[in-house]
Parts: structure tokens; C-alpha cells; sequence
């Protein structure tokens, strides 16, 4: 069979080195001739998994002591609620910034859960010349006492990033689900930092929380004890039964990124995908992203065709062509290329080379 290469915005596609690997070791794990999935979370053997996965990420994203990593359940969203819940009682107010659909929904569920606590937000895309453009307000100058700050770096969907760390008074909580590793940060400058885990990290259902010992200090709302963070600190995540297949295929994962040379290596690799398939965007008029330079996704490329009637023509070729996952979100419609950790510089070249044949026939 030819090369797939997967396209989809999550679940996405896993580096191949782990799947074998893990294939292999589906029915005999370490040496104890049962897979990973059916022995103790308490055991030996999945406890020294645990530490060296968190020891792994803490190198590649060089995480400081004071912060603890917490592998939890309940995905990009369960991480909606539990922020709110961990950090908004006796009143507390915070600010969401809104760049798109992950953002909004963001606000959504803490307003819904907030009660007497109060959630502002703000509206940081503005149209430059009919393109989507994140402006970041000076936080300086807003006069108020914010809990936390809360946006989304990476909006997939929207295929909207903001690269800029924000300046903020207050702490910065991060919605990282789909840029988290492609490229370093100064984790130091973060309250909080969450991502679901199905783009860069492993399968979908767990998340990912790296939060600053000083922010579980805040007041919390009654809350599910799953979802505490004061309690998954205080059970090294094993409060209740952790997702343990899919702790140990992040494992893997951070092993092979660092394998691979870390995050500053697959960041070049991410920006050389990103800037090769918007120079085939750009150079055929065929096709069109309308996003600004600046904020231009490096994980979620969006793209339109000009003419729309050809979309399904388009869908239908590039997965004859091995070229799957490719449609845009339903609500934003047209085309979507996620470029995640896992794709090879090689699967965007064969997408290019699609596209720019593509657009070639049907401009004649
Ligand atoms: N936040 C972002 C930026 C996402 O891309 C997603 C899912 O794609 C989510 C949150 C929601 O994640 P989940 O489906 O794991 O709840």
C-alpha cells in the first residue's frame, strides 16, 4: 500500500516509529507478557512509566520546578470546567480572550458553570483588508483584579495562532490542545497550561495540566474531586484510575520527540510544512486562506477554494491520491491541513504537489 498521510485535526495522526512500537509491544509490555493496559496503575512498572514520561516533558519544554504536571481525564473541555472550578470561588472574576471557536466555547462553559463568579470577555480578531487578524489589548490597562486570563494560542478551527506570549498582570491560563511542543516556550510567563491530548501529545480522553504551585492556592467552587487539581497534585494523578493506555502512548511520544532532536528541532520542521503549503496557497489564486501573515496556523492550515462547487471534486482526489482528512470544520466549511508534530515535511510535499496539479487542471 502507498503512503496515507493523515490530515485530520485530532484525533490525528501519531509519529509512525510509536505506533510500531507500540504495536509490537501490544501483548507482551516490559517484559510482563500482558499489555500495558491491563496491569496496575500502582505497579512498579507503570509508576516508572509515569516518572519518566513527566521527566521527558519536563525536559523538552523545560517545565520549572514550581510547577506540577497533572495527566488527568476529560480532554480539551473537561479543562473548560475545571479551571473555572478550581480557581473561581468566593467571587472570583476572569477574563477570557476570544479569537475563535475554541475560545468562544471556552467562555461558554465558564459562564454556564461561574455562578456568583463573574466572566468577562474580550474580543481580540479584527478584519485587516478582509483577513483575520488577532489584535492583543494592552491587559495593563484594564483596571481589574482578574483571577487569570484565559486564551487560546492555537485555534483550531479557525486556523489562528498568536506566536506573541501575552503580557498580562494577571495569571495566563493556556489552552495549548493543538500547539502544545510545536515550538518552545517560556512556560514561566503561564499560571496554568492545558491541552487535550489528541494532536501532539497521544490518544484523545486525557489532558495534559502543567499549573504553578502558587495558583492552587486560589479559592475553589464546589467541584468533582476527579477534576481537583489540589487532589491530582496530592495523588500524583491517581486519585482515581488514570487512562493508563493513553499516559503510556504519551510516554512514547515524548520519547521519540526527544529522540528526534526536542521541540526547537520540530519547530524548524513545523515552520518549513507551514511556510511550504502557504506558498502553494499564495502562488495559485485557485486557492485562498484568509488569515493575516502573523496569526497564519502553523498546526491548522485553512484554505478555500475559489470556486466551492469543486470542494467535493477536490476531497475525492486527494484521498484517491492517499491524501486523507482534509475537509474544513464543519462550521467554517471549505479545506483544513493539520500539520501536527507527527506529519512528515514529505506529506506536505505530496499535498503541495496535489494541489498545485489540481488547481492546474481546473484552471485551463
Ligand atoms: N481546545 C482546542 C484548542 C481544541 O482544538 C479542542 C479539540 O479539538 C478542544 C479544546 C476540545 O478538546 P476535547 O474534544 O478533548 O474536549
Amino acid at each position: 500500500m502507498s503512503a496515507i498521510y493523515n490530515f485530520c485535526a485530532g484525533p490525528a495522526m501519531l509519529p509512525q516509529a510509536v505506533m510500531k512500537k507500540a504495536q509490537q509491544e501490544l501483548l507482551d509490555w516490559n517484559g510482563l507478557g500482558v499489555s500495558v493496559m491491563e496491569i496496575s496503575h500502582r505497579s512498579k512498572e507503570f509508576i516508572a512509566l509515569t516518572a519518566r514520561a513527566e521527566a521527558d516533558l519536563r525536559e523538552l519544554m523545560q517545565i520549572p520546578a514550581n510547577y506540577h504536571v497533572l495527566f488527568m481525564h476529560g480532554g480539551g473541555r473537561g479543562q473548560f470546567s475545571a479551571v473555572v472550578n478550581n480557581f473561581l470561588g468566593d467571587n472570583g472574576r476572569a477574563l477570557y480572550l476570544v479569537n475563535g471557536q475554541w475560545s468562544s466555547a471556552a467562555v461558554a462553559e465558564a459562564k454556564k458553570l461561574a455562578g456568583e463568579a463573574q466572566i468577562d470577555s474580550l474580543n481580540i480578531v479584527e478584519k485587516h483588508n478582509g483577513l483575520n487578524a488577532v489584535v492583543l489589548p494592552d491587559l495593563h490597562k484594564i483596571d481589574a483584579d482578574y483571577r487569570y486570563v484565559h486564551y487560546c494560542p492555537n485555534e483550531t478551527v479557525d486556523g489562528i495562532e498568536i506566536f506573541d506570549e501575552l503580557d498580562s498582570p494577571w495569571p495566563v491560563v493556556a489552552d495549548m490542545s493543538s500547539t502544545i511542543m510545536s515550538h518552545e516556550i517560556d512556560v514561566s510567563r503561564y499560571g496554568l497550561i492545558y491541552a487535550g491530548a489528541q494532536k501532539n501529545i497521544g490518544p484523545s480522553g486525557l489532558s495534559l495540566v502543567i499549573v504553578r504551585d502558587d495558583m492552587l492556592k486560589l479559592p475553589s467552587l464546589p467541584q468533582s474531586s476527579v477534576m481537583d487539581y489540589r487532589i491530582a497534585v496530592e495523588h500524583d494523578s491517581m486519585f482515581n484510575t488514570p487512562p493508563t493506555f493513553a499516559w503510556y502512548l504519551a510516554a512514547e511520544v515524548f520519547a521519540w520527540l526527544k529522540s528526534v532532536g526536542g521541540v526547537a528541532h520540530i519547530a524548524d520542521v513545523n515552520r518549513r510544512k507551514a511556510e511550504l503549503l502557504y506558498a502553494c496557497i499564495d502562488n495559485n489564486a485557485f486557492y485562498r486562506n484568509g488569515v493575516e501573515l502573523a496569526n497564519r496556523s502553523r498546526m491548522n492550515v485553512t484554505f478555500q477554494l475559489a470556486d466551492p462547487a469543486l470542494d467535493a471534486e477536490f476531497l475525492k482526489q486527494a484521498e484517491a491520491a492517499g491524501l486523507v482528512a482534509l475537509k474544513g470544520h464543519r462550521i467554517v466549511g471549505g479545506m483544513r491541513a493539520s500539520l501536527y508534530n507527527a506529519m512528515p515535511l514529505e506529506g506536505v510535499q505530496v499535498l503541495v504537489n496535489f494541489m498545485n496539479e489540481f488547481a492546474a487542471k481546473h484552471n485551463q
